[in-house]
């Protein structure tokens, strides 16, 4: 089958719409008969709300990925020799199979782990939370949405009652007359994004906090926005002064705080000591433009305040998101029209990935898994008893501690994620897996980590599959399948329901994509986020459907209207203190390591490395330094350093670059083996949400001899 199909880029949770003609050239990889140069479809930019027809490079050069030579066109399982060789699907299904009945008999189901990713689909990800819970009984399934927005989420949480990353469609930013971002390069992230900062822009009104002078940043070269650039890792402390200097100006909307919130006198006293000059001395910010900025974010009535990864992916993560949510509720901004509060998912289906089961503490709806109720209420749907669902199992990063450990993990199936680049750590992690009995690793390609598989099971990809996906807006949308899968690759969900009857599941696992969506429905019934009234008709209509979307109800574009989700219907401020232990800090020598994205490439860069034209624009890893860095340490532009700390070493080329504060250096983690950033980043985790410190570890750094 081929046909044009109107559906969403692969990528990133901007989830551009694009329009995919087939050209008649064969899907898979090229072989002798085929022209490797030859996508099977083109790709055309869709008009849609959040993208308006654009679509950055990774979106334009999509199709690349489903002809990419070493696309995976065979199930791989490793020999005697050591070696990865090709063989029949039901060698590889009946070889995971027997192996995973063997391991747990011998050592208990939770011997058996599952790490899922944030790009899968709702039906994907519902379908393996519940496969790991009734067809493999065990509690060790968490996923890689933990190193993306589980702070925010957590935060979101406990302040709203419910964690939605942008509770208001994406055109509400068009009115904004102030837009404060933190912590995130949308300019390289999901470039059709700043069209809807352009109103802010225009009014003098975008101010980027970010230790770099990112693209995003540089928006505000015209001198009407402000770029705030702090000491990396004192976001907290900059949103405490905000706070301080909101409340000590009388900034505060006392009407909304007073009708709308509960708490506000514990957060005035937890921000007490934290005066401008203070805060000045901490973050290098001057008291001047801190104060300028407070004033700013209170002086107009259409005022948004926006948080990403670069403050949320810290171990304090969730203290310095929920610091954000105070001051945007001390300004009255959540629930206002044409204001707001809201947190950039990331990855593709970053939003529906969190709200399905694939979390290690959540079954489908965003409910609780010890919740009772929740539980009756998805094992009612399920067909068990509630008894039969396991409890609660561990965040990520634990569960991969778990690796190979005595009572820990023996066999692990990894959907969506690659591992070994994008984990904190990877030198621990990597350890952790070729400790393990068995691996099984689905992906269009051999990844880092599914070269490390025992068994590597080759998987359909976007243009090929029906499904849905949640936007960063908590819009459900259709994907749609453009191209007949090749021959030798599967879809997930006939990859689960084929184990699962290997298995002797008695469990149903359905692998119609609207069938699992129609079971999806019903488990979300009643849940946070409830899409029960959302079915595949009306969003190939075109009809918008945000969550909650409860049977017979409306779709819910816009949260906190009237009320917040906590059973009072109010919002929680919360007072949150800066922990002097959190993090480590550089002396002598030593430097802060940001680790980061690129316009070019995606997550781990399993699959944009792939693509040529983004490979030729950034080949290899670099590692940005300012120049007064660079004087110090005797680094010259292009020269090659090495970067270091306790845990790994990193070879790269230096580029010098005034965009960088003198104390950090910037590296992408898009690039595998040798130059994997995260060999350099600290597994030690926030306590509240399991979220790993990505953005201020400490390094050492010096020029390598030429050779
Ligand atoms: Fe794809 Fe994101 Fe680029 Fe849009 S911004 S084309 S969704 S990668």
């Amino acid at each position: 089958m081929t046909r044009s199909a109107d559906t969403h880029c692969p990528y990133c949770a901007l989830q551009c719409a694009m329009t995919l003609t087939p050209t008649g050239a064969p899907a898979g990889r090229p072989d002798a008969t085929t022209d490797a140069a030859a996508a099977p479809v083109t790709v055309a930019g869709r008009d849609f709300p959040t993208n308006r027809g654009g679509l950055c490079k990774k979106g334009w050069t999509s199709a690349e990925l489903l002809t990419a030579p070493s696309r995976l066109g065979a199930p791989l399982v490793r020999g005697a020799d050591g070696a990865l060789h090709e063989t029949s699907w039901d060698e590889a299904l009946d070889l995971v199979a027997t192996s995973l009945r063997g391991i747990r008999s011998a050592h208990g189901a939770d011997a058996v782990g599952v790490f899922g990713g944030g790009g899968l689909t709702n039906e994907k990800a519902y379908l393996l939370g519940k496969f790991a819970r009734l067809a493999l009984g065990t509690s060790r399934i968490d996923y890689n949405g933990r190193y993306c927005m589980s702070s925010a989420a957590a935060a979101g949480n406990r302040a709203f009652g419910v964690d939605r990353g942008l509770p208001f469609p994406l055109e509400d930013l068009d009115g904004a007359e102030t837009v404060l971002l933190l912590g995130t390069n949308v300019a390289e992230t999901m470039p059709p994004f700043i069209g809807h900062l352009a109103g802010a822009q225009a009014a003098g009104g975008l101010v980027v906090v970010d230790p770099r002078r990112t693209a995003t940043a540089r928006l505000t070269d015209d001198g009407r926005g402000l770029h705030v650039q702090p000491v990396p890792g004192t976001d907290l402390p900059l949103l405490l002064g905000l706070i301080h200097i909101v409340i000590a100006e009388r900034l505060v909307d006392l009407d909304y705080i007073g009708s709308r919130t509960v708490g506000f006198d514990r957060v005035r006293r937890s921000v007490a000591a934290w005066w401008p000059e203070r805060v000045q001395s901490v973050t290098g910010v001057a008291a001047l433009t801190l104060k300028r900025l407070a004033r700013r974010l209170a002086s107009g009535a259409n005022t948004y305040i926006l948080t990403g990864r670069g403050v949320e992916q810290h171990v304090d993560g969730t203290d310095t998101a929920t610091a954000a949510i105070n001051l945007a509720l001390l300004l009255g901004l959540p629930g206002r029209a044409g204001s707001g509060y809201g947190t950039l998912t990331g990855q593709g289906n970053g939003q529906g990935g969190r709200e399905h089961g694939q979390k290690c503490d959540q079954l489908p709806g965003y409910r609780k898994i010890v919740d009772p109720e929740a539980r009756a209420h998805v094992a009612r749907v399920w067909g068990v008893s509630p008894d039969v669902i396991p409890g609660p199992g561990v965040p990520a990063v634990e569960l991969l501690k778990l690796l190979g450990a005595p009572g820990g993990v023996r066999a692990l199936m990894v959907h969506g994620s690659n591992l070994v680049v994008s984990s904190p750590n990877v030198l621990d992690v990597r350890a952790g897996l070729e400790r393990l009995d068995l691996l099984v690793v689905c992906d269009f390609f051999l990844s880092e980590t599914a070269a490390l598989a025992d068994v590597v099971l080759p998987i359909t990809q976007w243009a090929e599959e029906e499904g849905t996906m949640t936007s960063l807006e908590g819009r459900v949308i259709r994907r749609r399948r453009a191209l007949t899968p090749p021959d030798g690759v599967r879809d997930e969900l006939w990859i689960l329901h084929e184990l699962a009857e290997r298995l002797g599941s008695t469990a149903a696992f359905d692998t119609d994509p609207e069938a699992v969506f129609e079971e999806l429905r019903l488990a979300s019934e009643g849940g946070i986020a409830d899409y029960s009234g959302i079915d595949y008709a009306m969003l190939d209509r075109g009809d918008a459907a945000y969550w909650p979307f409860p049977r017979g109800g409306e779709s819910t574009p816009r949260l906190f209207v009237d009320r917040f989700a906590h059973a009072d219907g109010l919002a929680r401020l919360v007072p949150v203190a800066v922990r002097e232990s959190a993090r480590p800090v550089a002396t002598g020598d030593e430097i802060t390591l940001i680790t980061g994205r690129l316009l070019e490439h995606y997550q781990s860069g399993a699959q944009t490395r792939r693509v040529p034209e983004l490979l030729a624009a950034r080949p290899e890893l670099i590692a940005s330094l300012h120049p007064a860095t660079g004087l110090r340490l005797g680094i010259e532009d292009d020269d090659r350093v090495e970067v270091s700390n306790v845990r790994g070493i990193v070879h790269c080329r230096a580029r010098l670059t005034p965009d960088i504060r003198p104390d950090a250096v910037f590296l992408p983690f898009h690039y595998g083996d040798e130059q994997t950033a995260n060999l350099l980043t600290s597994d030690e985790v926030d306590p509240i949400s399991a979220m790993p410190e990505f953005k201020t570890n400490v390094v050492g750094i010096r020029r390598l001899a030429s050779v």
